[in-house]
């Protein structure tokens, strides 16, 4: 017998090739006359692209947005959105210039035009993660939550291999954990799989094409789909693994997820029978674990957590954290299992 709740999420999604030239029609939408373009240092040459192409419509940019949304740059940000006298937020990038984007609508309220370009997924949730002194807190808000996403697959052409895998593994790894959360539902079931069918196809063949608008639209529409599943359920143990990760470590988001996923798989598996059985439809057959692992190591990307600057001595540590404090999780969790977890990821092993 059926029995869920189903909350949908408004916001407006443009996908396709090119898109990006709707840009001012869908500010327009929005009513934005002086939007800031936002962006990551190294994507200051995209942020410059969009500013010529707003031309009028762009007040200004601020092309320092960082990993896990540091409080001190939104400060520096939220100043130069009072001195432009803004109204209105394009972002353009990965997590790190979406997360900025969200922080300045959490005091501002402003609307968000973002284009995603990589597959982390932020785009979609009502989440925003941000690093205050070193600690990083989690909030969900509706005032985060960006009111237009264009997706454009040209923009994904330049995300290079090793960061387009780690970056959709990390996608893979929303819908994974979507199909065995508490509040799970068949609506984002059907996403999940839907989101793990494409990028477990497209990842692999990226290899080779890496423009290809076939292969990188698979990919950013998994990325899409698996985004949904974040944004609509509460994550388990793989993500309270990276997240402890992430913030006692300072270790790279993508790639920790990466590692840690096929672990975090094979370690619930026993307890998720039904999630195991969608994800093997999914990727057209078993041994699940062990094979995002290989999509991984055949792309450059790390498996091993002390190639990422784990310490073994830290296994402990990140262990105790994770035991800290309760976390909803479908199997129970066992210090002795999640240390043989933490060890097995630390040093690489490839999971059944
Ligand atoms: P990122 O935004 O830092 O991007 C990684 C690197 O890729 C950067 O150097 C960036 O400049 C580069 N890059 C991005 N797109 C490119 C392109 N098309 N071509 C060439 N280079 C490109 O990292 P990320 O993994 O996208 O996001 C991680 C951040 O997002 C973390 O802070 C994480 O906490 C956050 N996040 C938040 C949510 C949420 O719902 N709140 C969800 C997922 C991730």
């Amino acid at each position: 017998m059926l029995n869920f709740t189903y909350q949908s999420l408004p916001s407006r999604v443009r996908f396709g090739r090119g898109t990006i030239s709707e840009l001012g029609s869908e500010l327009d939408k929005l009513g934005c006359r002086r939007a800031m373009v936002v962006a990551s240092a190294p994507q200051a040459a995209h942020a410059q692209l969009l500013r010529e192409q707003l031309g009028g419509a762009c007040a200004g940019a601020f092309t320092r947005a960082a990993m896990h949304t540091p409080t001190e740059l939104t400060q520096e940000a939220l100043t130069e959105v009072a001195r432009l006298g803004v109204d209105g937020i394009v972002a353009i990038g990965g997590g790190s210039a979406i997360g900025l984007s969200k922080a300045i609508a959490l005091h501002t309220d402003l609307p968000q035009l973002v284009i995603p370009t990589t597959y982390a997924g932020s785009e979609m949730t009502p989440i925003l993660g941000q690093t205050e002194s070193g600690i990083k807190t989690t909030q969900r808000s509706p005032r985060v939550l960006p009111e237009t996403v264009i997706y454009d697959v040209e923009l994904t052409y330049s995300l290079p291999l090793a960061m387009s895998v780690a970056s959709g593994i990390n996608a893979m790894a929303h819908a994974v954990e979507a199909l065995y959360a508490s509040d799970t539902n068949p609506v984002v079931a059907q996403m999940a799989e839907a989101g793990i069918a494409a990028l477990y196809r497209s990842l692999p063949a990226l290899r080779t094409g890496a423009a290809d608008p076939e292969v990188r639209g698979q990919a950013l529409y998994g990325s899409w789909m698996s985004a949904m599943c974040l944004a609509s359920t509460s994550m388990g143990l793989h993500h309270k693994l990276c997240h402890t990760l992430g913030g006692a470590l300072n270790l790279p988001h993508a790639e920790t997820h990466t590692i840690v996923l096929p672990h975090a798989i094979a370690y619930n598996a026993p307890s998720v029978r039904d999630a195991v059985d969608v994800i093997k439809r999914a990727m057209g057959g078993g041994g699940i674990a062990g094979r995002i692992h290989d999509i991984a190591s055949s792309c450059d990307v790390p498996v091993a957590l002390r190639d990422i600057g784990m310490r073994e001595s830290d296994i402990d540590k990140v262990t105790d954290l994770v035991m800290s404090k309760p976390y909803a999780n479908p199997r129970p969790l066992d210090a002795g299992l999640i240390r043989r977890l933490l060890t097995n990821a630390w040093s690489g092993l490839r999971p059944d």
